[in-house]
């Protein structure tokens, strides 16, 4: 078969061209770190999966923790991100820390010796060639202008995002229902036609007011001098929100109107926090207009102060970052190929995954299906119950129309749900407080077999 090419030798593209190489396809992988005067605002080296920040690529616990999972299933299909990061380890307790430099230098060096692998240091600076029929474009959140510039050109107006403005997401079933209520304002139509389609958290203004002063003295992180991100309205943090005035939030997203308590009718709520279903799954509730740059820290005590989320499991954290991303579950097929032009396929957190872990399993799932593409045979992604099929589900999936797409980690809320269950393998009851518990271990079984059995069949 002729080669594929892979723009962009991070995380995610230097498992494809891995990937892609092992199942016997010739592969040429573009990078343009390396390239004298040509850098990202975030690489310091010209190493191929340089990490830029953190070393650590998270819990290990492949039993309890959804990206100990993605490990697992990434292991069972020689990651060369896995294999290097367990060769490269440093001691984390139970996460999976790396060498951040014997780590990159492990990556280059196993691709630099692979005989289907040619490396080519260059910018590709605009749409690939034409005659390149099967492209892999994983160029991260720091894609080079004038290649971003062109997608835009390709895919049109808001197709790509510039910055996330991320709100957190708590788990549905740690929402207290004795508390809050679902009803959309005006019980008008919400996303998916629900007219009760919102969850509501009330407040009375003691309340209000405890939380205002939590927002405005709570610590913020800072931005980097070159994230410059541009506070556009609509995706004002709250608490820059909070600090335009103690009222501004009663009258933006926490307005109490057109809404009523049935537990206590008549008493107007002085403020109520809006929680939208965020997966077609309906397990992932996110707080409506709750972007922040909080810290992560004072992020879950603070929101947690929200009555009837006094007891919230959080799938994702509130940020704004500097991050390129396609607006994916309008432009990408299953395929993760552009609907406008099949012959780019994407990979990585440019497809809006976030992390390191969850961009090298794009990278990895797209070099598969781009070297059967080129040896002519059907591949579909893995189903839905593994972690890299779930992914594929949020970014092409799963998304509800309406709402705005927004990146994300792995985390067992984007995993079709499975009953806890109340006995455990020996027919013995499981205390209820560790029932949460014992159903991700199940969802992790069941995910890591699907994903063998996928393997297997492939
Ligand atoms: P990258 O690893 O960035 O790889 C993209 C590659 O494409 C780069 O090598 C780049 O030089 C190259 N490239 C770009 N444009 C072109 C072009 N036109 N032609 C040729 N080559 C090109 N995730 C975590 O899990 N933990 C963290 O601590 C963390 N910190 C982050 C900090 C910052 C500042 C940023 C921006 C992101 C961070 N992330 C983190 C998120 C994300 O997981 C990483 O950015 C990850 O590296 C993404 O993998 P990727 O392969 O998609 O992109």
């Amino acid at each position: 078969p002729s080669p594929i090419h892979v723009i962009g030798g991070g995380l995610a593209g230097s498992e494809a061209a891995w990937q892609i190489a092992n199942a016997g396809v010739p592969v040429i992988l573009h990078e343009m770190r390396g390239v004298p005067g040509i850098k990202t605002d975030a690489h310091h080296t010209d190493g191929l999966a340089e990490l830029v920040c953190s070393n650590s690529f998270r819990s290990d616990d492949w039993e309890y923790n959804a990206v100990g999972l993605l490990h697992a299933e990434m292991r069972a299909l020689d990651s060369i991100i896995m294999s290097c990061g367990d060769a490269n380890q440093v001691p984390a307790g139970g996460a999976l820390a790396v060498d951040r430099d014997g780590f990159s230098q492990a990556v280059t060096a196993k691709l630099e010796a692979h005989p289907l692998v040619t490396i080519v240091r260059e910018e590709i600076a605009g749409l690939p060639p034409e005659e390149w029929d099967n492209v892999i474009v994983a160029t991260g959140p720091l894609t080079s202008p004038a290649l971003a510039d062109a997608i835009l050109k390709t895919t049109g107006e808001e197709s790509l995002s510039f910055f996330d403005a991320i709100a957190p997401i708590v788990h549905a079933d740690s929402i207290d229902f004795d508390i809050a209520w679902r009803q959309s304002r005006y019980d008008k139509e919400g996303p998916g036609g629900d007219a009760a389609a919102y969850v509501n958290c009330p407040m009375d203004k003691a309340q209000y007011d405890a939380f205002i002063d939590a927002l405005l003295e709570g610590p913020k992180a800072e931005f980097k001098d070159w994230e410059n991100v541009p506070y556009f309205d609509g995706c004002l943090p709250i608490e820059v929100m909070a600090e335009r005035g103690r009222e501004t939030l009663r009258h933006g997203p926490m307005k109490p109107v057109g809404l009523t308590n049935p537990r206590n009718p008549t008493v107007k709520a002085h403020a109520i926090v809006q929680l939208r279903q965020d997966n077609a799954l309906g397990t992932l509730f996110n707080l409506v207009g709750f972007q922040t740059k909080l810290k992560h820290g004072a992020q879950a005590e603070t929101f947690r102060m929200i009555p009837g989320l006094q007891d919230a499991q959080f799938a994702r954290l509130g940020g704004l970052h500097r991050n390129t991303f396609l607006n994916s579950p309008k432009l990408l097929d299953r395929q993760l190929r552009l609907k406008a032009m099949p012959r780019l396929r994407f990979a990585g957190q440019v497809t809006g995954v976030e992390g390191y872990v969850e961009s090298a399993a794009m990278g990895l799932l797209t070099g598969r299906l781009a070297a059967a593409q080129a040896l002519g045979r059907d591949l579909a992604p893995p189903p839905p119950e593994t972690a890299m099929g779930a992914l594929v589900e949020h970014i092409t999936g799963g998304h509800l129309e309406g709402s705005k797409f927004q990146p994300m980690n792995i985390n067992y809320g984007l995993l079709p749900p499975l009953e806890a269950p109340k006995v455990d393998e020996d027919g013995k009851r499981i205390n209820p407080k560790d029932r949460g518990r014992a159903r991700k271990r199940l969802m992790s079984i069941r995910g890591l077999a699907a994903l063998k059995a996928w393997r297997d069949a492939a």
